[in-house]
């Protein structure tokens, strides 16, 4: 490996190191793209899954940040039909919040900015005798509902690798950026196996820094931060989620304000249950630590309760996971105030160029990719011009221009697999779900059934293209099946996986 040479080694296998690493791919550049743990292990994975605009902003005035956002909401549900679909939000009007003219001009400003997008526009509703008055208290009369569009946010990493490695792209997990320095004008990259601990050293012409949360101890341990003082500062802002039984019929969300001016998400997830999210507590520790704390146990289950009939305590609780915001320092006092956009930064200091990566949302990841390679484009004096915009992500090439429509292809070309089983796996793979299936006639030609509905030729795919190692990286990322399976399933998965690497 010491001999090998890349144009590019992108740093953090987040949604931005990914997209980074397919666009400067698919623009001709020779990519390494690396992963301290699981592609998406980290930010990634612990998303409220919105791709939107974000209608809160435009209470701090971030118009043109919503505006950018919308268009790229936009871009994605065009290229991505199969991971990101839209979601009617449901805004009931609360007269001990804002008021309502401040709401309705909100929501009226949110479609002009969307203005030519396919999502419906906004209407308002009375909320007695419907299914989306059904399962809130009754204080509540009247509802605005609006637009926005909900993804699988780790497959959305996992594709934007796969396809870089389409491309040519070489991707690596599990392997940690340790030192960087420069040497003969390139960057020397050395790299630890966070399993083996085993070292080794790449070179590459230029380097993004695309850690997420960890962006400023990332220079620090690589020891290039320090001197430079107009790093941008990055504030680390935990939120977290729960997961109910389903709580209601119906596949749209409730937007509740809350008594503090924030907002909490309530959707149905995964058909069988309910998410609650997000808070926003400061953090100081290394972001893999981030867990839910007590208050935010308690934050949560308080905003379902204010709004719902239904009542619960922690002990409905299923599972709760928290992720850590890398959100860009503008100084403002208020977690909630800071702004979602990003910025990207040039270490001058180097001749070979280094970018870091700060800020940013999942929504905006292919736009903050394009500014990034454009910027590698301009610094190494190349010029091939952005594509992805236009180009579909792998899987996301069906011809029908309508998920459902493919689908329902789907269900009558693999007639005899259950149409549950088609449905997930069109969600999760879109037209790739026949690299595995195209060659079956019959259950009996899926291989092992591990129970469940899981199959030996989709757990062979994710440990061959999809850089899977263990049952977790299946379960909880690439399938998001762990909530749904058995313990027996699972002990099943493992048992294989233990055995395919014994043989090897
Ligand atoms: C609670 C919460 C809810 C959110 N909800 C939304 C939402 O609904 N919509 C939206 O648009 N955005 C949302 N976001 C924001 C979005 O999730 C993040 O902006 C995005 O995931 C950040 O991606 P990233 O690639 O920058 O970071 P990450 O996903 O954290 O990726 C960084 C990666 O770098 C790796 N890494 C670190 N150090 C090294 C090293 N030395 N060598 C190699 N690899 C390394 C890490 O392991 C990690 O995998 C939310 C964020 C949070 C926390």
């Amino acid at each position: 490996m010491e001999a090998l040479h890349y144009d590019l080694c992108v740093i953090g296998g987040g949604i931005n190191g990914a997209g980074i690493a397919r666009d400067a791919a698919g623009r001709g550049l020779s990519v390494l793209l690396i992963e301290a743990e699981d592609l998406a292990g980290a930010t990634s994975s612990a998303s409220t899954k919105l791709i939107h605009g974000g209608i809160r902003y435009l209470e701090h005035k971030e118009f043109s940040m919503v505006r950018k956002a919308l268009k790229e909401r936009e871009v994605l549900y065009k290229n991505a039909g199969h991971l990101i679909w839209p979601i009617e939000c449901v805004l009931p009007h609360d007269e001990n919040q804002r008021p309502q003219w401040l709401i309705r001009l909100g929501v009226w400003l949110y479609d002009i900015l969307a203005a030519g997008r396919s999502l419906p526009g906004s209407r308002f509703i009375g909320l007695r005798d419907t299914e989306y008055g059904a399962p809130l208290n009754k204080g509540y009369e009247d509802a605005l509902i609006y637009s926005d569009c909900w993804a699988d946010d780790t497959r959305l990493v996992i594709l934007n690798a796969v396809d870089a490695a389409a491309r040519d792209a070489k991707v690596l997990t599990h392997a940690a950026c340790e030192k960087l320095e420069v040497v003969n004008n390139r960057w020397r990259v050395t790299i630890r196996d966070t399993r083996s601990h085993d070292t080794l050293a790449v070179t590459a012409g230029m380097v993004v820094n695309a850690t997420g949360p960890w962006v400023g101890r990332f220079l620090e341990g690589v020891g290039i931060s320090g001197a430079d003082p107009d790093l941008p500062h990055v504030r680390l802002v935990k939120g977290s989620h729960i997961i109910l039984p389903k709580m209601f019929e119906g596949d749209h969300a409730y937007v509740l304000q809350q008594p503090d001016k924030r907002i909490i998400f309530v959707a149905n997830y995964q058909g069988e249950y309910t998410l609650v999210g997000t808070t926003e507590e400061d953090f100081d520790d290394d972001p893999r630590n981030a867990r839910i704390s007590d208050d935010e146990m308690a934050y949560l289950i308080d905003a379902f309760n204010a709004s719902f009939d239904k009542q619960i305590s922690r002990s409905d609780v299923i599972f709760a996971y928290s992720g850590v915001r890398p959100l860009l320092d503008d100084g403002t006092a208020n977690n909630s105030e800071v702004t979602r956009g990003y910025r990207i930064y040039h270490h001058k200091r180097y001749d070979p160029p280094f970018l870091s990566v700060y800020g940013g949302k999942l929504t905006t990841y292919r736009a903050l990719s394009e500014d990034v390679v454009n910027r590698l484009m301009r610094l190494s004096g190349r010029n091939e011009p952005g594509w992805t915009a236009t180009t579909p992500l792998v899987g996301g090439d069906f011809e029908e221009d309508n998920f459902d429509v493919f689908v329902k292809k789907q269900i009558r070309r693999y007639s005899w697999l259950m149409h549950d089983v088609v449905y997930r796996y069109a969600r999760a793979y879109g037209t790739r779900m026949d690299y595995f299936l195209s060659q079956a006639d019959g259950l009996h030609d899926l291989g092992i059934h591990f129970g469940d509905d899981i199959y030996q030729v989709e757990i062979d795919y994710l440990l061959t293209f999809e850089w899977a190692s263990d049952v977790e990286d299946i379960i909880w990322r690439r399938s998001k099946m762990g909530l749904h399976i058995t313990e027996e399933t699972i002990r099943n998965i493992e048992e294989y996986i233990n055995s395919k690497t014994e043989e090897e």
